[in-house]
């Protein structure tokens, strides 16, 4: 019998609604499902067809000519945050993939532990942030991961422990898989994240509302947060970091149509009205090329650029 989807079943969506840079072309379809249970019987329902499973866009380039495979978005769906345990010395949480993971830091703050704070400014889902080992002031998504569950392309679902994967820096991906030789795959394997088993500790000062109020605080200081962007485009070389050699370099303002290299902050690219990706993919490769020539660091994206040019 055919499963008839509760969720929503979108053609030809404009990428530039669900991405942060607000810039990209469209989906051919594009999916919210309802629930896990509706995942399950979507995806089973259309296992012939290539999915893109994204989070809130906050790491996405989707380049103009859009993209012909199915895109799901886990936000809006798997939003479910459940208390397991709750102990005097530590608070474990299962939190579905589609929950924003600033939700995840104030949720533990509000419970009195500690360790989520550094999740308060990345804008993404905790799909995303366990997809690409989000981090940041020293902290590391993977740092409070008990257990995830993921689901495969053919719909089903498996339990997975940290030791399941090669873990580091910005880098996620299922052990002895073909992508784990890939290091900046789009998806770090071919199962998605569906919910993880968080653990923090007693946070017995109460110290993480304050926390979080300072590291958002260094973020407005710092960042372009104003303009349509997708945080750090570059990820740090071994030798230093990125922000400071594109500096370096003198290329803060440096522009391609709409898109700038951020006065603010070097590593942000940002969309100043009208950026189309080309631009902002062709400002990453000339920023890419500079620093390489006067620098000879060779820059990695750190953002996921997907889709077809434009023909
Ligand atoms: C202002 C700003 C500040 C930022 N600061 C930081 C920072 O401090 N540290 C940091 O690490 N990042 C930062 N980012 C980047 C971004 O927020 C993170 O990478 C975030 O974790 C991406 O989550 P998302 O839901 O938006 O993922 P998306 O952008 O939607 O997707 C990113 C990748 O994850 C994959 N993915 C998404 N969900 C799943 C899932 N459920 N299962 C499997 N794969 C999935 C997608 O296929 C894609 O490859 C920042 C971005 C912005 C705009």
């Amino acid at each position: 019998m055919t499963y008839l989807s509760p969720g929503s079943l979108r053609k030809n969506e404009p990428m530039s609604a669900h991405v942060s840079w607000r810039a990209g072309g469209s989906a051919q379809l594009f999916y919210v499902p309802l629930n896990r249970e509706d995942l399950f019987g979507f995806v089973r329902e259309h296992s012939q067809s290539v999915f893109h499973v994204m989070g809130l866009g906050s790491n996405l380039l989707v380049r103009d000519g859009g993209l012909s495979e199915t895109v799901i978005q886990m936000h809006g769906a798997l939003k479910e945050i459940k208390i397991i345990t709750q102990l005097a010395h530590e608070l474990v949480l299962e939190v579905e993939a589609g929950v924003p993971a600033p939700k995840v830091a104030r949720t533990v703050a509000r419970l009195g532990y500690q360790g989520a704070e550094f999740l308060a400014g990345i804008p993404g889902t905790m799909g995303g942030a366990l997809a690409m080992n989000a981090g940041c002031y020293g902290h590391e998504t993977w740092d409070c991961v008990q257990t995830v569950v993921t689901m495969d392309e053919e719909g089903c679902f498996h339990e997975r422990t940290a030791e399941d994967y090669d873990i580091s820096y910005r880098h996620v991906a299922l052990k002895n898989s073909s992508e784990s030789q890939i290091p900046h795959r789009l998806q770090p394997t071919n199962e998605w994240f569906i919910a993880s088993k968080l653990r923090f500790i007693n946070d017995p000062l109460r110290q993480g509302q304050r926390i979080i109020k300072e590291l958002l605080a260094r973020r407005v200081a710092s960042q372009p947060l104003g303009q349509p962007n997708a945080g750090s485009v570059f990820r740090n070389p071994p030798e230093g970091f990125a922000a400071q050699l594109i500096e370096q370099c003198g290329l803060k303002g440096l522009r391609e149509g709409s898109a700038e290299v951020s006065q603010k902050h070097a590593n942000f690219i940002v969309n100043t009205g009208n950026a189309c990706a080309t631009d902002i993919e062709n400002l990453i490769y000339r920023v890419q090329q500079k620093v390489w020539e006067e620098c000879g660091v060779s820059l990695q994206p750190e953002v996921r650029i997907i889709g077809n040019t434009k023909g």
